[in-house]
């Protein structure tokens, strides 16, 4: 084990050498026994972090459902050390360790699933591969601050940065970025936050420093409805839906800035032999550009009216209208972390100490709202691997977990370095 580590250590220095980037500050975190120790610790006894994994990822975080997966979090954090831990207003799990200096750096992961109440949240395990759904996105972050408080408090660490625990609520879908705006926005914490970190997933060479701008509708048509023979002749919304998603589904956007729209849901009606009172459809409108997410939002819109007016004036002679109620359920802003910024810095040359290369890359995350704000944010996964988020079928292997964790407590460390070089 601890050889395996050490050869680790040389592997990362190594490449790190060749890759000609700043050695001196891995070098000196790597000559600090206190860290050495810690690293060696967490690969020889991760164990329990697998078991802990699976415990959380079996409490059920539904979307705005997150309370029971909160008190558990909670709960961890009060057990792992830290006593101020509690539940915030919107519902997030908030935890202070206090550091010796002013900056404030906060180290997050997301409560929620996409997965509703009734889904059977239940682990497979089968070797080192974790079967679940949630259980890569987000259980890998949630476990991963937990792993990285014990190794801060098992090896009596000192950070000069004040770091921030945090599980945010409502990141995934309509919960629209509800918790790490309210965090940024109306707590306590608004504007005494300097650096923000989001755990979401696995993978330790993963690096978004971009946030991809959405916007999001829930388009409702309503009409007077009536029998489909007897009341033949009068407006139908779900004649009109179809209008607005042919409009909608045929708009041309450019392929740089990225920018992308998608239907999602449909629904609505009261049988096959009824002309609904109701229809609507949610749609995703995504870009990596304020401007080029406006252009399409405004052609959506068009397309909302146009579908609908049709539909008016083909029925015209009934004497009946549909009306129409675009509503904004999604909206978050786009941004960018500097790649000069100390965050990213400790990001990517912790990365490169646990043997990976970084990846930088674009996302919609909780790090939109501080990015959106100037505040420098990265999401970054953490250890092990994964796949097939959103789907039944999600897995994680928890390989090389620890890697994820030794990263973590790398990154803490030299942000505090890179902070004061700044
Ligand atoms: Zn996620």
């Amino acid at each position: 084990m601890i050889r395996a580590a050490f050869q680790g250590f040389l592997t990362a220095l190594v490449g790190a050498f060749f890759l000609s980037v700043p050695v001196q500050a891995q070098e000196d975190l790597l000559s600090r026994s206190d860290v050495v120790r810690a690293f060696e610790r967490i690969e020889a006894s991760y164990a329990p972090y697998v078991d802990l994994q699976i415990a959380i990822s079996e409490v059920p975080a539904p979307p705005f459902g997150e309370t029971e997966r909160a008190l558990f979090m909670r709960d961890l954090f009060r057990e792992g050390g830290i006593e101020n831990a509690h539940i915030d207003d919107a519902g997030n799990v908030i935890a202070l360790r206090p550091g010796t200096g002013e900056k404030t750096l906060v180290l997050s992961a997301h409560l929620d699933t996409v997965w509703p109440i009734e889904t059977d949240v239940a682990v497979h395990r089968e070797g080192t591969r974790l079967t679940a759904p949630g259980i890569l996105d987000d259980a890998v972050g949630l476990v991963s601050l937990l792993a990285l408080l014990d190794v801060l408090e098992e090896g009596g660490f000192e950070t000069e940065t004040n770091l921030l625990f945090v599980g945010t609520v409502g990141e995934e879908g309509l919960g629209d970025l509800k918790g790490v705006k309210h965090l940024f926005r109306e707590s306590p914490w608004a504007g005494q936050i300097d650096a923000f970190v989001s755990i979401d997933g696995a993978g330790p060479a993963r690096i978004v420093t971009g946030a991809t701008a959405s916007k999001r509708y829930r388009v409702t048509v309503t009409g007077p409805g009536g029998h489909s023979y007897g009341a033949f002749g009068i407006v139908n919304p779900a004649h009109a839906l179809g209008n607005i998603m042919a409009h909608f589904a045929s708009l041309a956007v450019p392929s740089d800035p990225k920018t992308t729209y998608s239907i999602g849901r449909i629904g609505g009606g009261t049988s096959v032999n009824t002309i609904p009172q109701e229809v609507w459809m949610e749609v995703d409108m995504r870009s990596t550009s304020n401007e080029a997410l406006a252009d399409l939002e405004e052609r959506f819109l068009a397309a909302v009216k146009t579908g609908v007016a049709q539909e008016n004036t083909f029925r015209k002679a009934s004497g009946t209208e549909l009306s129409v109620d675009p509503k904004l359920i999604g909206d978050r802003p786009t941004g960018q972390t500097a790649e000069t910024s100390a965050l990213y810095r400790a990001a990517a040359e912790s990365s490169r100490l646990v043997g990976f290369e970084p990846s930088t890359g674009t996302s919609s995350t909780d790090s939109n709202i501080p990015m959106s704000m100037g505040i420098p944010a990265v999401t970054i996964g953490g250890g092990g691997s994964g796949g097939g988020a959103h789907r039944p079928e999600e897995w994680y292997d928890f390989r090389d977990a620890h890697l994820g964790v030794q990263r973590l407590l790398a990154m803490v460390l030299l942000f505090d370095t890179f902070s004061n070089e700044q």
